[in-house]
């Protein structure tokens, strides 16, 4: 889902055995304080403590987010410490050479923000009388090279009895085997009282937490997602996973219901519009980058997690055959009318935060992608194998340390398949048309060629948050907008139009608040433009359901 930071899960915790024990360990402790859930503010105490360091003067000793009272010590004693750039890039430098056991000590003071971008917050936050936070936005990250243990520590009393922590790495204090340091910035942590489902003592590896309220009961939704993780679990091989948590809660802006996966961690948000069913195929999407991320290219990475998002629950018999084919239409409807469709897989990168069309087509195109590549498979093969058996490999690989490129999943298919893969892959990436064989989605579908009408809104505005009134310019005359009775100079105030909106529901119609002689009214209208050549799949007459899900 577009919604989405890049920062995708990448590093899978070692597991099994600890090989490292005489590893050292980096210490990290929590201390939080009470928290105001009116006032959406609250105080968390931060310790971290790094063994062995030897920094020059002058040279990064540590990445700083956010936090006052900051005190550094040393085994000499206090460590005079100075900032160097800004924002997201600042980092101290110590002014004399920090030798021996380091201690980063500081303060947060967490105080609630509305989000008006498109992307998810994760900034910490309070909800009810418990707060959540992400290492990246929350914790200091010693500049130190080579792998160390984690060990995380709470320390609750100031917030009451009955509250827990829990993070990535399970419920309460944990101690974790050795990785490099960059895992702190994926670390997610929440404490509080929590709602927690399953309830604590559950067996499974699966828990979801929450400290607010968003209002409705996220228990069906979470007891969904846990059943769904079980299967992942079976499907993807990976039987001694460990911990996998979602954190929810609540995105105030209007930019509602997107999140962001961290390795076996998901933030999870609720806010205006989200249901605990359309949490549900952002769960799934989710789950599949927690078992497949790889350090590899959008294309990958986000085109197995569109191509599994619905797929997966479908087979698992959790969703409804209609329901997985009605997705399958969505991304080839917003494949097949993108305007950039054409475009090679250099241009995305850069403008991916910027050029909707770009965005939403490393999703599209890389779903339609391994549809195709499947379908190839399964022929040479005579329904032997399938693109399953390769991602399988590729999540064992990426599992067993190896460092996994593009050239890892081109290896794979020169071996599974032949050169005929490589071509395809290739020719996607350069811009050619994904066009995946009628029957790719199994007997039950099959391809029709279809006049589908692009995303138009019909006029363009200043970029501005949802919400917030701009002046209509350019209305294209006949657009649905025009029909509609919206007129130039109108100022309109527009809902957050995302790519997983009505850009990619083709059924979905906007309604803004038009304000035009003094007199404020609803418009409702079809943002949808020219027609184009393009394919849907539907329901072959006469095959069983039983006789779809492989
Ligand atoms: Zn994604």
């Amino acid at each position: 889902m577009t919604n989405l930071m890049a920062a995708i899960a990448l590093a899978v915790l070692a597991s099994g055995i600890d090989a490292s024990a005489n590893v050292p360990i980096i210490r990290v402790s929590i201390v939080p304080g009470r928290m105001d859930g009116s006032r959406g503010s609250g105080n968390v105490r931060v310790a971290i403590d790094v063994p062995g360091v030897h920094v020059d003067a002058g040279q990064p000793l540590f990445d700083f987010p956010t936090g006052d009272d900051l005190v550094v010590t040393d085994a000499r004693g206090a460590v005079d410490i100075a900032s160097r750039g800004a924002g997201e890039d600042r980092f101290y430098v110590a002014t004399r050479a920090v030798d021996g056991d380091l201690r980063i000590a500081y303060r947060v003071a967490i105080r609630n923000s509305v989000a008006t971008g498109g992307t998810t917050p994760i900034f910490p936050r309070v909800d009810g009388d418990g707060f959540s936070a992400l290492g990246m936005a929350f914790l200091a990250t010693p500049h130190v090279a080579g792998s160390y243990r984690l060990a995380l520590r709470w320390d609750l009393s100031a917030m009451g009895p009955g509250a827990t922590g829990v993070s990535s790495f399970g419920d309460g204090d944990a101690t974790v085997p050795a990785a490099p340091v960059d895992r702190l910035r994926k670390l997610v942590m929440m404490a509080g009282r929590l709602n927690r489902e399953p309830a604590a003592g559950g067996t499974g590896k699966f828990a979801a937490v929450w400290s607010g309220d968003p209002g409705y009961d996220l228990r069906p939704t979470m007891r969904w997602a846990q059943r769904l993780h079980g299967w992942m679990v079976d499907f993807f091989r990976t039987p001694d996973d460990p911990a996998y948590r979602v954190f929810a809660r609540e995105n105030g802006g209007l930019n509602a219901g997107g999140g962001v996966a961290f390795p076996n961690s998901f933030f999870q948000t609720w806010g205006r519009g989200v249901t605990g069913d359309s949490m549900r195929g952002i769960l799934a999407h989710e789950m599949v980058h927690t078992f497949t991320a790889n350090d590899l290219g959008r294309w990958y990475v986000e085109g197995d997690a569109v191509y599994y998002q619905v797929r997966l629950p479908w087979r698992a018999g959790m969703v409804s055959t209609d329901q997985y084919l009605r997705d399958i239409n969505m991304t080839a409807y917003r494949y097949y009318t993108n305007l950039k469709i054409a475009a090679h897989e250099d241009e995305i990168d850069p403008a991916f935060f910027s050029n909707p069309w770009l965005n939403t087509l490393a999703y599209d195109r890389g779903a339609l992608y391994f549809a195709q590549l499947d379908g190839m498979i399964r022929r040479k093969t005579g329904g032997k194998r399938s693109i399953d058996d390769l991602v399988r490999v590729m999540v064992r690989t990426g599992r067993d340390g190896e460092t996994i490129t593009d050239e890892t999943w081109f290896a794979l298919l020169r071996e599974g398949i032949g050169e005929e893969a490589v071509a395809l892959t290739k020719s996607m990436l350069a811009g050619g048309i994904v066009l995946p064989e009628s029957d790719a989605y199994g007997p039950c579908f099959r391809r029709v060629a279809a006049r589908l009408r692009r995303y138009e809104l019909g006029f363009t505005v200043a970029r501005k948050p949802a919400g917030t009134p701009v002046e209509v310019k350019g209305l294209i005359a006949g657009s649905e907008a025009d029909k509609a009775g919206v007129r130039n100079g109108d100022m309109i105030a527009l809902p957050l139009l995302t790519s997983d909106g009505p850009r990619r529901d083709f059924a979905a119609t906007v309604t803004a608040q038009v304000t035009r002689d003094g007199r404020t009214f609803p418009v409702t209208w079809a943002p949808r433009g020219a027609a184009v050549d393009g394919y849907q799949w539907e329901r072959v007459a006469g095959v069983p359901d039983s006789a779809c899900r492989p």
